[in-house]
């Protein structure tokens, strides 16, 4: 018997018959005499719909009101959900993130949690109640009701499973585990048995959205199992570990997935001075306004003066070209320019440590091609690089196959 905290995703509760199916599979894990906290999304589609009507009115509504409407979403389904169970005779009982008292820090939209009250929660659990949390929301101090950013309900999921020290946390969502890369744009993409936390968190930072960031992150802090798995088929899913044993370790490919983001944009300011401290009078403005700046690149200065061009979300593009024309005003630069109409490819691998040439293969697999890049940023574990957004698909599908990640399972 063990205590598990499982997470439905949207389109696994997207309509009733959904929301029942996920009752009879609850029902089925109760059977075979687990504890169960579930947490659950909104249904497919609800938080775009709400944060829709929010715009017609603020076309750029951020902050407390917008959580409070988008909360609703999760309500709806705790209710639901339970409710199925009940009608089942398997008793039950849903709890908004405040009810259970999550407590988030007041960073409305991309609130962190802080702390949670696990008590009322295991005395529900100790009478064999099923336990149905909202995902994706929690409380402040004050009692604001706040969100944890989009796909935040798998933070929920992982930050209850280690408030109660579960035994598992099961991430159930519409593919059947991490693949290689997005299955929906690689048809040849491969289910992993096993990944690392290190390479996940990669892959997630670097866009693949089957896993929220801080999920990840929280997993690997407080070393909760993470399995992300189908909730409608039966299988195993995939395992994110820090403990690959060494069996995997001989089998493990240099490169072991594919990242991509489209969310990206390309601002560049032409001509400024070379001088100590531009960057920080170019970006600090940025900062300012509350933009992050993913990736950075200076050229080398000739003639007295330099080309800067960062990416920032693409949500933050026209905000931030308005800002960097007003700087390159200011600093007698030639130009502000832009491009949001590029996205980031990342090769991710902990195997790149102990491997050289990754680089050059990947290079050399673009430039076969025709795909120019833009832009190229590496860490320990990745690659990345910006190309211009109609070569996506090519692009990944091309490394897929350069890089032999699809075929069968080699773990
Ligand atoms: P949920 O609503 O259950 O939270 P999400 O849409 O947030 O589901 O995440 C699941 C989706 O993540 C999949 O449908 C898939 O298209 C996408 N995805 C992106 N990269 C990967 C990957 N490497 N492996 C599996 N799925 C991925
Ligand atoms: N409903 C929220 C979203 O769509 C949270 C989640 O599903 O994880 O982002
Ligand atoms: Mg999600």
């Amino acid at each position: 018997m063990a205590l598990l905290v499982q997470k439905y995703g949207g389109t696994s509760v997207g309509s009733i018959e959904r929301i029942k199916a996920v009752a009879d599979k609850i029902i089925g894990y109760r059977k075979q005499g687990h504890d169960l906290v579930v947490v659950v999304s909104a249904m497919s589609g609800e938080t775009n719909r709400l944060t829709a009507l929010a715009r017609e009115i603020d076309p750029e509504i951020r902050g407390r009101e917008l959580d409070v409407l988008l909360t609703t979403g999760e309500q709806v389904t705790i209710a639901l959900l339970a409710t199925a169970l009940k009608m089942q005779g398997q008793d039950a009982i849903s709890y908004t993130g405040g009810q259970v008292r999550i407590l988030t820090d007041d960073a409305h939209n991309k609130a962190r949690i802080k702390s949670i009250d696990a008590e009322n929660i295991r005395q529900d659990l100790a009478v064999g109640r099923v336990v149905v949390v909202a995902g994706f929301q929690g409380v402040d101090e004050k009692g604001n009701i706040t969100t944890l950013g989009r796909g935040g309900s798998d933070t929920t999921g992982v930050a209850l499973a280690a408030a109660l020290k579960a035994d598992e946390c099961q991430i159930f969502t519409d593919v059947d585990g991490v693949y290689t890369t997005d299955p929906r744009v690689v048809a040849e993409a491969r289910r992993l048995d096993k990944i690392t936390f290190e390479e996940m968190l990669e892959m997630a930072s670097l866009g693949s959205k089957v896993l929220q960031i801080r999920a990840v992150e929280f997993a690997g802090k407080y070393e909760v199992p993470l399995r992300v798995l189908s909730s409608f088929e039966e299988g195993e899913g995939t395992l994110i570990t820090s403990d690959m044993n060494e069996g995997d370790d001989v089998e493990q490919a240099v490169i072991s997935g594919i990242a991509f983001n489209r969310d990206e944009a390309q601002l560049t300011i032409n001509g400024v001075p070379d001088t100590p401290g531009v960057a920080f009078q170019i970006l600090g403005p940025i900062s300012d306004a509350n933009i992050e700046v993913d990736m950075i690149l200076q050229n080398i200065g000739a003639d007295g003066t330099t080309d800067f061009t960062f990416t920032v979300h693409r949500n933050d593009y026209d905000t931030a070209l308005k800002i960097l024309q007003n700087t390159a005003s200011e600093l007698g630069a030639r130009e502000a320019s832009g491009n949001n109409k590029i996205v980031k490819i990342s090769i991710v691998g902990v195997g790149m440590r102990s491997h050289a040439g990754i680089a050059s293969k990947m290079f050399e697999i673009l430039a076969r091609e025709g795909i120019n890049m833009i832009m190229i940023s590496t860490s320990e574990i990745k690659i990345s690089v910006v190309v211009e957004e109609k070569y996506l698909e090519l692009g990944v599908r091309a490394l897929h196959d350069g890089f032999d990640l699809e075929g069968d399972e080699n773990e």
